[in-house]
């Protein structure tokens, strides 16, 4: 189950708590009903900056091994020619 952060819109006390899909927990503090979800946008971009420099070191290395590719295609030819002159 994933954690939550809330944010107590009566005392605005702050806090996280393991709760299910939608369900929204009352205030440790002064138990109130009224808390609000909050959206952790640190943990979303850190997500995204992750994922894009795996992508890019993903793409990157399949560059490289394209490189290296063209490379022993261009020295297989050049032994070739040399083998058949
Ligand atoms: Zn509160």
């Amino acid at each position: 189950m994933p954690i939550y952060e809330f944010k107590c819109l009566s005392c605005g006390h702050e806090f996280e708590k393991i709760v299910k899909l939608n369900e929204t927990p009352n205030c440790p503090d002064c138990d109130s009903g009224e808390v609000e979800k909050q959206v952790s946008f640190s943990a979303a971009v850190s997500t995204s900056k992750t994922r894009s420099k795996s992508f890019q070191k993903a793409r990157a290395r399949t560059n490289s091994i394209k490189k290296e590719k063209d490379h022993a295609d261009a020295e297989y030819k050049r032994k070739y020619y040399e083998d058949h002159r």
